[in-house]
């Protein structure tokens, strides 16, 4: 088919340009139709052409042509001309999504028209830094995106504090810290006191709730510096950076009687009965991986469990 004039209107190429003054080539150039599912561009496949989209629609695709779309390419703009200018394989799989009607040109033609209009030149730059600008804000969108992730792969979804992965490094860091400048630390291990008669007696729900309202009220009574963690169920790990047991032991009291003293409400406003938490403290030694810490403080909130609950035992080495 060939080419009319309501159809080079569309192409921004060939914007600002008199219908007379377009070249010569054109009048050598055809349009193609395409069906959808129709590879156009692929980065298997060496292009030498430039394709104007005429009608339809084209998507783009990265890794595979069944990846998920990166984007459309919709009427007026046109694909391959990085791969035309750069002499390189196109960078992803331009694919027909919409039945669709194409002006494709030779590399030639393109380099023809270029260096005889200098308008057709200006169009094309202004076409590839919008192309520019777009990859640019995907790019940005992408990183957005993925520090959501990063973030969603670190917080425990009930709570909205950090989860067992998260303190697991972080354990890590403040156990090498610790190796490497002495900067003490002091964790704590806590367990909330007959759960499982709480969510026999209340719901699951409610289980839930004080579960959430446990893990802000931790949160709200330790310094900034501090850190909470769910570690699993209905236990937490608090660390405790710079603090030695004296100091976490005066935290720990903090934390009991705030636990104890704390509003559990469902969200229709039905009160709940508090809860309360008992709590295993142990400080970074000599030797200790952050798994020994971990056992050692248990073996103190299995002592304070055994002990009545609604405390918390440290662990006293030196
Ligand atoms: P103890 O004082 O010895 O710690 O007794 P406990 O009943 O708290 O301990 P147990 O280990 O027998 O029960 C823990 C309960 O915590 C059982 C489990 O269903 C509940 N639980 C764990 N994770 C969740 C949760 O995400 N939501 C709710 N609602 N309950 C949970
Ligand atoms: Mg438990
Ligand atoms: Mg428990």
């Amino acid at each position: 088919m060939a080419i009319s004039m309501d159809d080079l209107k569309k192409i921004d190429l060939f914007g600002d340009i008199e219908f007379e003054q377009l070249p010569r080539e054109l009048e050598e150039a055809r349009i193609k139709e395409f069906s959808p599912g129709e590879v156009i561009l692929s980065p298997e496949k060496e292009n030498r052409s430039i394709y104007f989209l005429l009608s339809g629609q084209l998507a783009v695709h990265l890794e595979r042509p069944d990846s998920q779309m990166l984007r459309t390419i919709e009427p007026g703009d046109c694909v391959g001309e990085l791969s035309l200018i750069e002499e390189i394989n196109p960078s992803a799989y331009v694919l027909v999504r919409k039945s669709s009607r194409l002006l494709k040109l030779s590399n030639e033609t393109l380099w023809e028209m270029v260096f005889d209009d200098g308008r057709i030149a200006k169009n094309l730059l202004s076409a590839i830094s919008k192309r520019l600008l777009l990859n640019t804000q995907l790019i940005l969108q992408e990183k957005v995106q993925s520090k959501k992730l990063e973030q969603f792969a670190m917080v425990d979804g009930l709570t909205g504090i950090y989860n067992r992965r998260w303190f697991d490094k972080a354990m890590s860091r403040h156990s090498n810290r610790y190796q490497h400048c002495q900067e003490t630390f002091t964790l704590c291990m806590v367990d909330v006191d007959h759960f499982k008669h709480y969510n026999d007696e209340y719901g699951h729900q409610a289980g839930d709730v004080a579960l959430a309202t446990l893990a802000k009220v931790l949160s709200e009574s330790v310094r900034p510096t501090d850190f909470v963690a769910r570690y699993g169920g209905e236990e937490f790990a608090v660390i405790l950076p710079g603090t030695g047991v004296t100091d976490a032991e005066i935290v720990a009291t903090r934390l009991c009687s705030a636990v104890k003293q704390a509003g559990i409400v469902m969200s229709d406003g039905t009160p709940l009965p508090s809860i309360t938490i008992s709590m295993g403290l142990a400080q970074m030694c000599p030797g200790y991986t952050p798994t020994n810490l971990i056992e050692a403080a248990d073996k103190e909130l299995y002592r304070a469990k055994e002990g009545g609950r609604d405390r918390f035992c440290t662990c006293h080495l030196k």
